[in-house]
């Protein structure tokens, strides 16, 4: 039997108000004289009519321990197995942290002169080399901060050579079995978006999309490995027919993890794909850092990147290209002129990102990164084999799964649903897996425990997974209102999202638990 605590904590987890509750009125971290005569605007001031800006009055310890029990609530890579499907989240190695951290990196200003900063232009030079080696590219734009990012600046090179061309083509083919930012982006790109069904085995319909193709459109948007966690094994003869049809291939590449080292896509004939370092090079994300999305591109789209770009001259030097010298540089270095749509960000993209993903990639090597692959497949199969005897797998007939395992709701008890798996995983100290996407599948469960997981990290994992999905298939009530261990009880998502309560409240009492 639980109780409720005099203080609302719960061993040692503390109830935490919020920051703004905890300040007071003449309250400072510093120890100052007061610049008299002008008012002070900082901290110290809360809910004070002299307060300009209201910042609450805090003491450095208290300001300290604010922060350290947030980040004590929050639920990481770091603290535990995290099956998050799509989302690649792996262990990002120490050694990444340790080089981005030296000073000379740490501490560079994206506007010093050319020449002081040769190592850092050095260093994306290779990090877009290995980028181009693992691809089998000719050109990538490295700027791009994100994966959905990276899919609108192919999409606008698409764009930039489709007008260079003189054509009018506004139709983008999407699967249905795409990821959400997909469809968005070649909407914000202006173009219209045309659904492609999936089969049965959960892949595109190959007559279906030859039937789409037609002088209208401006290409594809595909998955590969797709949100089913599949290969597309007809790549090739969709990129064929693309290409004939006049229009482009992107691909959405966030799921390189599953094929790197072991696939180029320029061999599956792309036109342009993004990469997110943050996923398959380990960079750390969510919660944990910001996304790096550069993005490949082949000859027919390389002159219609962005800027700024590296170039190395036959000095050896390396440059950064930027809009003025644009033109000139590639025609005094290259022969050649750009056409570049512009600039993606203000200044070169994710410095920290770059130097983590270049030491991923030094650190393994080409053996080791053809493993990263390989042991990533490994362990999804290894999931889903273990697994479909208790939760549904609705392609588990369609050959082996690549970096993600999917499941459905199929065979639960009555009223339950894969939100109260998701929920009683929290209870079992989980964070739950990707749910309700792809949306080609009902109520879906997608699992990546990416190569980082060892076979005994993910033993545990399946065994708790077995045992939620049991109670959910055998209508254990408890299960609805779970979780029941974790700070706050099941949440109306819907609401919290929309309406957030942004005060503290009293904590509910606990369950009380035989
Ligand atoms: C993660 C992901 C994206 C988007 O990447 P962000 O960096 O989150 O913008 C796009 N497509 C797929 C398949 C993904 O898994």
């Amino acid at each position: 039997m639980t109780f409720q605590t005099h203080t609302g904590n719960r061993g040692l987890v503390l109830e935490e108000k919020l920051i703004f509750e905890q300040g007071e009125a003449g309250r400072s971290g510093v120890d100052l004289p007061d610049p008299a005569p002008v008012k002070s605007r900082l901290g110290g001031l809360a809910r004070d009519e002299n307060s300009e800006i209201g910042l609450p009055g805090l003491s450095e310890p208290q300001v300290v321990r604010h922060f350290t029990r947030l980040s004590q609530k929050n639920f990481g890579i770091d603290s535990g197995f995290f099956p998050l499907g799509s989302c690649t989240m792996k262990h990002n190695p120490r050694l990444n942290e340790k080089v981005a951290r030296l000073p000379g990196i740490a501490d560079l200003h994206p506007m010093q002169p050319e020449s002081t900063v040769q190592g850092a232009l050095e260093l994306m030079d290779q990090c877009a080399h290995w980028l181009l080696v693992l691809t089998g590219m000719p050109a990538v734009a490295m700027s791009p901060a994100s994966g959905a990012q990276g899919e609108l600046c192919g999409m606008m090179a698409i764009r930039a050579a489709l007008d260079a061309r003189g054509e009018n083509r506004r139709r983008v083919l999407v699967p249905e079995s795409a990821h959400g930012t997909n469809p968005a982006t070649a909407a914000a790109c202006g173009f219209t978006v045309d659904s492609i069904p999936a089969t049965a085995d959960g892949r595109v319909d190959l007559a279906a999309f030859e039937a789409k193709l037609g002088d209208d459109v401006a290409g594809i948007m595909l998955t590969n490995p797709n949100t089913c966690g599949l290969f597309e094994r007809d790549v090739r003869k969709i990129a064929d027919l693309v290409h004939a049809a006049g229009g482009y291939f992107y691909c959405d590449g966030a799921n390189f993890n599953a094929i790197v080292g072991r696939v180029r896509p320029a061999d599956l004939g792309v036109d342009a794909m993004h990469i997110n370092l943050h996923k398959t090079f380990s960079t750390p994300h969510g919660g944990g850092g910001p996304g790096s999305g550069p993005v490949v591109l082949s000859e027919a789209l390389a002159a219609f990147g962005p800027l700024p770009y590296t170039a190395r001259t036959k000095d050896g030097v390396v440059h950064l290209v930027e809009e003025e010298q644009a033109d000139d540089f590639a025609e005094e270095h290259f022969g050649g002129k750009l056409q570049s749509f512009g600039r993606m960000t203000a200044f070169h993209g994710q410095m920290g990102m770059y130097t983590r993903a270049l030491a991923y990639m030094m650190s393994h090597g080409a053996d080791g990164l053809k493993q990263v692959a390989e042991d990533a497949v490994l362990n999804a199969n290894y999931m889903l084999r273990s697994l479909e005897d208790v939760l549904d797998a609705p392609f588990a007939d369609s050959g082996p799964c690549m970096h993600e395992a999917l499941f459905s709701d199929k065979g639960m008890a009555e009223g339950f649903s894969t939100l109260d798996i998701a929920k009683g995983l929290i209870d079992e100290g989980y964070h739950p897996m990707t749910v309700y996407f792809p949306l080609v599948v009902h109520g879906a469960m997608l699992v990546e425990p990416t190569e980082t997981e060892s076979k005994a990290a993910m033993d545990e994992f399946i065994g708790a997974l077995r045992s939620v999905a049991e109670r959910a298939k055998a209508g254990d009530e408890a299960l609805k209102s779970a979780p029941h261990h974790a700070p706050r009880r099941r949440l109306d998502e819907t609401q919290a999202a929309r309406k957030p309560v942004l005060v503290w409240k009293e904590p509910e009492l606990p369950v009380a638990a035989e």
